[in-house]
């Protein structure tokens, strides 16, 4: 193959290997080639489980595995424009929103160190009762395992941070994963994490054949708990395989907001604009359904609309885009079928609903009923609906009204109506005042329902990535 993309190894053991098989990556705007990766398979898996295996037979302190977070965290904010270069041109993500996606990951390795130093454990109040008096108890808290870990193509540098440095400051060993479509921003983070001194086995980055890697992952009793952030679909399949791992997925969403009469419209309008579109949508906690009091809802449309067509969409590489293409041609068409299917059933496409060149202009859809797939299935595209309410009840059955359980988010100046809102939207968080879509990395971040079954977070991830050992000592 002619080409002068770059050629990515794979790092197995500590060592960057090819494999002989290649993966080619292609911009998701252009067709062109990025580059391409050394494609793996099971024997590979098998292997990366032997490395962290036995890497993991000589624990790192936690000084060092701090230091070591520490460094990666001082290492790519000198490479963050490198960093979102390649997330912008893996992805097709806008460089706006990959030079977030940049800084995010910073913040994440900056908190996995903290998390590192303080891994404690707990005294238990063993003379509480007569069976343990004279007794002192405390718990360690140990690494759990090696760790699988799958990440998604949607933020392909901070969703891998969110895997490798709660996994590292827990102490355990990582068999990595990454999209097939956005494997480059991984091994930069592999690239740097080595750099910084990780010593061998304890981080084996592979990417290829996604079943039969996860099938290694899946099966091989060492391997302790398998990390996953994607698709409902592939993930409750592993968690279903794997009963005796500890399964921790991050899957979708259908994000709800409700907008109450009294919220401040202007604002409401910006950051709805802003966060139903960025990245073409393809946000696990993209808005996707706006229920407004019908009082408000001619003035919040009216205000909406406008900021929605100002949106510059095109090219990701351009400075001033906000939104540039679908990850692919399927994705870009199963998002247009599905605003299809809304439109004959009766909906509005108040903007958008087609094509700009290429690219799926950001719709607004009014009148979509509760059954239709854009009211109550993950549209993980540009696209969201608008939808009058009578009263709070209604609003939150509706939003409820889905098998998702991600984020979702209130507006109203009351506080009242913020906290019952919060009290009953079945969701793993409420933002209140802000686009459900914000996220800062050191949340407790995860769903309920369909949407997974963890929180992460580099404090709430490492007290999922390691377990209690009881010591109970005689005096
Ligand atoms: P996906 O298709 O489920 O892929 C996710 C990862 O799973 C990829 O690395 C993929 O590998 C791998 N995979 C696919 N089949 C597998 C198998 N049989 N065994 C093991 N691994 C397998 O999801 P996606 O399209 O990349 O991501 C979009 C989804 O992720 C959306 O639903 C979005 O909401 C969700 N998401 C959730 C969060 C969160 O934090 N809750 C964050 C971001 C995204 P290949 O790439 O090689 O196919």
């Amino acid at each position: 193959m002619a080409t002068t993309a770059p050629e990515r190894k794979l790092l197995l053991a500590g060592d960057w290997i090819e494999t002989g098989d290649w993966l080619e990556v292609r911009s998701p705007y252009s067709g062109d080639v990025v580059g391409r990766v050394a494609k793996a398979g099971a024997d590979e898996a098998r292997r990366a489980v032997d490395a962290a295996e036995a890497a993991m037979r000589e624990p790192l302190p936690a000084y060092e595995r701090a230091a070591i977070l520490d460094r990666v965290a001082r290492l790519l904010e000198t490479r963050r424009e490198d960093a979102a270069q390649l997330i912008s041109a893996e992805a097709g993500k806008p460089l706006k929103a990959a030079r977030v996606e940049a800084a995010r990951a910073v913040s994440t390795f900056t908190f996995a160190a903290v998390e590192a130093r303080k891994l404690v454990g707990e005294t238990v109040p063993m003379d509480a009762s007569q069976a343990g008096a004279g007794k002192l108890a405390l718990t360690l808290r140990r690494p759990i395992g090696v760790v699988g870990a799958i990440s998604p193509f949607n933020f392909p540098l901070n969703l891998v941070a969110h895997k490798l440095a709660p996994a590292l400051a827990a102490g355990c060993a990582v068999v990595l994963k990454p999209a097939s479509q956005t494997p480059f921003s991984a091994l930069l983070l592999a690239e740097l994490m080595t750099e910084a001194g990780l010593p061998r086995g304890w981080l084996n980055v592979l990417v290829g054949q996604a079943s039969a890697i996860g099938d290694v992952l899946v099966e091989d009793e060492r391997v302790r708990a398998l990390t996953f952030t994607g698709s409902g679909e592939v993930g409750w399949k592993l968690a279903e395989r794997a009963p005796r791992k500890r399964v921790k997925l991050e899957l979708g969403n259908a994000t709800p907001v409700l907008v109450e009469a009294d919220a401040d419209l202007e604002d409401v309008a910006a950051r709805l604009a802003a966060n139903a579109f960025a990245f073409a949508g393809q946000s696990c906690i993209s808005v996707q359904r706006v229920y407004v009091r019908r009082e408000a809802y001619d003035e919040l449309v009216a205000r909406f609309v406008p900021k929605v067509e100002a949106l510059v969409v095109g090219d990701p590489a351009d400075e001033s885009t906000d939104v540039g293409p679908m990850i692919d041609r399927d994705a870009r068409d199963r998002v247009l079928a599905w605003i299809e299917e809304a439109r004959a059933a009766g909906a509005e496409i108040l903007t958008g609903g087609g094509l700009e060149g290429e690219l799926l202009r950001p719709t607004v859809i009014a009148g979509a009923g509760p059954g239709l797939k854009v009211s109550c299935e993950e549209v993980f595209g540009p696209v969201c609906t608008v939808t009058p309410y009578d009263t709070l009840d209604e609003a939150i059955e509706l939003a409820n009204g889905t098998r998702y359980g991600l984020q979702a988010g209130v507006f109203t100046r009351d506080v009242k109506t913020a906290l019952a809102a919060a009290e009953r939207l079945e969701f793993g968080g409420v933002t209140v005042n802000e686009a459900p879509t914000f996220r800062a990395d050191q949340m407790p971040y995860g769903g309920v329902k369909d949407s997974g079954n963890t929180r992460e977070g580099p404090a709430y991830a490492v007290r999922e990535l390691t377990e209690d050992r009881l010591v109970v000592l005689e005096l």
